[in-house]
């Protein structure tokens, strides 16, 4: 995973192998690490944001050659990486479905709702499942809503999921309203008692407004607890578009990457959280139910410095 990123971070290592590098050989090298990390799609808000803390961070100190040099360019890539993400709130999904279920009583009931966002193909509809198997194991009820009401085969990919997780789907016909699909879920688990409902939604990009408006309803309509938004790790640039995108329509609370199995770049995952401010919450690094890793911040730090 992640490594062209790795080895972009690899290449600032020649300023840790000299002492008193002047101006021009500090620009000189940050040039190469930066068009390293344009070839790992890193978005170039977050490139510049990098290399200009790196630049004052190594200008304003005096150190010795060797490994106290090694160790203190390596100290300041981290809290350069570290200051990216420190601007997203902390989202721990079993926690606040937890908190919120907990204040449930006997006479009154209600589910913690998450509606998952972002564009075909991406990898949303399985998340969707692989999330309903961790919360099943852990636990709690889970009923999945078909929301996606216009990708063909898409209501019967979720309902073969929930058949096989043992979990009850909601859908209607193909062209329905999802906000009403959505709705029909929550109805469902108010009455049954169903801890949580995941609602899977469309994504085609050819008619991004009504896409927008169409996600506007659900959230109108169901009032969810939180808004998941999907991207493909290996999309690169374009996952940051998309998630800039939806962040400023339906202002999501966090992301899950996917397929960061098959992603050697890394640039997405360093780059939504910068971008967007919101938190990634999994890495999903697989096709079974249990392929879903929460991300960690410090881990990640560690795997693209090692
Ligand atoms: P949707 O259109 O966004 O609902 O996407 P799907 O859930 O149908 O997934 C699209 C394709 O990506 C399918 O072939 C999935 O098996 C595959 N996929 C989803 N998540 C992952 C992942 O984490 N890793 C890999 N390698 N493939 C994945």
């Amino acid at each position: 995973m992640f490594e062209k990123l790795r080895s972009a971070f690899s290449s600032l290592s020649k300023l840790a192998t000299h002492t008193g590098l002047s101006e021009k050989e500090i620009d000189s090298i940050l040039w190469d690490f930066e068009l390293a990390m344009i070839e790992s799609d890193v978005a170039q808000e977050v490139i510049q944001n990098i290399t200009s803390s790196l630049k004052r961070r190594i200008q304003d100190t005096k150190i010795r050659r060797g490994n106290d040099q090694i160790d203190f360019v390596r100290t300041q890539l981290k809290d350069a990486i570290r200051d990216l993400f420190s601007k997203t709130p902390n989202v721990d999904v079993l926690a606040l479905v937890k908190s919120k279920l907990d204040k449930n009583t006997r006479d009154s009931f209600s589910p913690f709702v998450i509606l998952f966002l972002g564009i075909n193909g991406v990898g949303k509809t399985t998340t969707v499942a692989k999330l309903a198997y961790l919360l099943k194991n852990k636990g709690y009820g889970v009923v999945l809503a078909c929301g996606d009401t216009h990708r063909a085969g898409a209501i019967e990919q979720l309902t073969e999921h929930a058949n096989r997780l043992k979990l009850k789907a909601i859908s209607q016909s193909y062209g329905s309203d999802p906000a009403a699909v959505a709705k029909d879920a929550q109805l469902y688990a108010e009455a049954h008692k169903v801890g949580v409902v995941l609602i899977d939604s469309a994504g085609r990009i050819q008619t991004s407004k009504n896409l927008m408006e169409e996600m506007e309803k659900i959230v109108r309509v169901v009032k969810p607890d939180l808004k998941i938004f999907v991207a493909d790790s290996l999309s690169g640039n374009d996952a940051i578009s998309q998630a800039r995108e939806f962040k400023n329509f339906t202002d999501f609370d966090a992301a899950i990457l996917t397929k960061a199995d098959a992603d050697t770049k890394g640039g997405a995952a360093l780059s939504i959280a910068a971008v967007t401010q919101r938190p990634i919450i999994f890495l999903a690094v697989g096709q079974d139910y249990d392929d879903l890793m929460p991300f960690n911040v410090e881990q990640f730090v560690d795997n693209i410095l090692s």
